[in-house]
C-alpha cells in the first residue's frame, strides 16, 4: 500500500527503531510510547485486521509476542505486560496496518490498559445474545 505508514516502514522508506526481523514480522519501537519499551509486532504485509492475516503468520505473532517479553523483562526489568490489538476505527485504530502492541507496565506509571464500559443497555442483555451467539 502506496500511503501506508507501516508499509513504508516495513520497505526502509521511512526509519525506525527496529528490535528484530523475521521473514514475515518485524518489531519496533513506538513513535509515541505509552510506557517505556512500548513496541509494536508488525506484519511485513499490508493485511488490515487480524481477520484479514493468513493463519500461518498469526501462528507466529503470538510465539514472537511471546520472545519479545521475555527480552523486555530481561532489558527492562519489568514483569507485567498489556498486550493490545486494535481491529478497526471504532476500536481505536489508527494504522490500517496488522500490527499488536506489546506495553511494558511499571509500577506507579498509570499506564494499563482498562476498557470503558458499554453504555448501551442491550450490550447487558447476556441472555439474548448468548442465544443469538451460538444459534445456527
Ligand atoms: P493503533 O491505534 O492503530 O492500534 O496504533 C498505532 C500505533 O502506531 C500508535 O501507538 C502510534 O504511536 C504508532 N505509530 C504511528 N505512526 C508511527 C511511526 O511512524 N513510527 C512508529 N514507530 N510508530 C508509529
Ligand atoms: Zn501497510
Amino acid at each position: 500500500m502506496t500511503d501506508c505508514i507501516f508499509c513504508k516502514i516495513a520497505n526502509n522508506e521511512i526509519p525506525s527503531k527496529k528490535i528484530w526481523e523475521s521473514n514475515n514480522l518485524f518489531c519496533i519501537l513506538d513513535i509515541e510510547p505509552v510506557s517505556k519499551g512500548h513496541c509494536l509486532i508488525i506484519t511485513k504485509k499490508h493485511f488490515e485486521t487480524l481477520t484479514d492475516v493468513p493463519d500461518e503468520i498469526l501462528s507466529q505473532i503470538l510465539v514472537e509476542v511471546k520472545k519479545t517479553m521475555n527480552l523486555l523483562k530481561e532489558k527492562l526489568n519489568v514483569n507485567n505486560f498489556n498486550i493490545l490489538q486494535n481491529n478497526g476505527k471504532l476500536a481505536g485504530q489508527e494504522v490500517n496496518h496488522f500490527h499488536t502492541h506489546i506495553i511494558p507496565i511499571f509500577k506507579d506509571d498509570n499506564a494499563h490498559i482498562i476498557c470503558g464500559k458499554s453504555t448501551s443497555k442491550e450490550s447487558q442483555n447476556i441472555e439474548e445474545i448468548y442465544e443469538k451467539i451460538i444459534k445456527n
